[in-house]
């Protein structure tokens, strides 16, 4: 739990815990279909898929204001802080919001009045990352590129998230180009719930640095052999591949067996509120459930700041894996 870790795959949005989305929904006089925090508690225990994204996007409805995302910023990074978080590179669904009049500029605004004091306030350094999703247009992508132009000062790169099958890496080929123009870096859902073919084509076209899931790279050998050798970094969520049926249980996770081939994987939490944990919870439900060894542990929470956006400041980044290195378990 305290191991010190990066978080690399993290959607902001799924870190609204009911207590929070009560209280925002109260001060924005948003009425929610619940009688209160224990029944939409309830409804987080959604069944597939499809109820789990009624319920993320019924809930954004209470996210208005730059400092409602101040304070749904500021709540995860105090969790976070306490599981031994020290750099976060967060991902954000701007489309969500645009589409029900709540601009880009009160977003990542009120995103950043969080993240800009976050080493202060919490210990955690932190990088943005906008996303988009991949059920939408390409060409809505692009207008959303576009729009988020007088604020790259304050975003690292861009992904790709939401719905994966019926909807291939190509379909964005052109966005993630004028990205790349951008000095964006470049990361994407893949191989989830698609095909590997996904995560080729999202290494071949798109560019991506980093694979957000790619757990089904498993079923081809000869993509598993390119992302050993080109030390692509998978970004895996545990917790999250349980509650969305990707895996039947935890103890059936690809993670022990993508660890001996080599692969350079990464736990993460992808939107805890909802699926069962932060990154401590995933760290220590994999250790336990899967029997990882200390080694195993210290070399995922390594494999994490290598795999981050620091290239900025390698003497942080060296700072995080020395403590790694020092940190003793209890
Ligand atoms: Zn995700």
């Amino acid at each position: 739990m305290s191991l010190p870790k990066a978080e690399l795959h993290l959607h902001i949005e799924g870190t609204l815990e009911p207590e929070l989305a009560f209280e925002l929904a109260t001060r924005n006089g948003v009425e929610l279909p619940y009688a209160d925090t224990e029944a939409l508690r309830k409804a987080y225990r959604f069944e597939d898929l499809q109820s789990f994204l009624n319920l993320y996007y019924e809930l954004m409805a209470v996210l208005r204001t730059e400092r409602d995302f101040e304070d749904l910023a500021n709540a995860y990074l105090a969790r976070a802080a306490a599981q031994g978080v020290r750099h976060a590179e967060i991902f954000f669904d701007p489309q969500a919001h645009l589409a029900r009049g709540v601009g880009m500029g009160t977003v990542v605004e009120g995103l950043w009045r969080a993240l800009g004091s976050s080493e202060d306030n919490h210990g955690v350094s932190t990088q943005l990352i906008l996303c988009f999703l991949r059920d939408e247009s390409a060409d809505s992508a692009m207008a959303t590129l576009e729009a988020a132009k007088p604020y790259l000062d304050r975003i690292v790169g861009i992904g790709l998230d939401s719905a994966e099958v019926g909807h291939p890496p190509v379909k964005f080929r052109e966005v993630y180009e004028a990205a790349a123009a951008l000095g964006l870096r470049r990361v994407a859902h893949a191989g989830e719930e698609g095909p590997p073919a996904y995560i080729t084509e999202a290494l071949d076209v798109l560019g991506v640095e980093r694979i957000d899931h790619g757990l089904r790279c498993m079923e081809d050998e000869e993509l598993v052999a390119r992302l050993v050798r080109e030390r692509i970094p998978l970004t895996l969520c545990p917790l999250s591949n349980v509650r969305l049926r990707t895996v039947d249980v935890l103890a059936d996770h690809p993670l022990p067996a993508m660890l001996d081939a080599g692969l350079l994987c990464t736990v993460n939490s992808d939107d805890p509120a909802y699926f069962g944990g932060y990154a401590g919870d995933n760290f220590d439900a994999v250790g336990q459930t899967l029997g990882l060894s200390e080694d195993r542990l210290r070399e995922l929470a390594c494999n994490s700041f290598l795999a981050s956006f620091l290239e900025h400041d390698e003497e942080r980044r060296a700072r995080y894996l020395a403590e790694v290195e020092a940190y003793e378990f209890g």
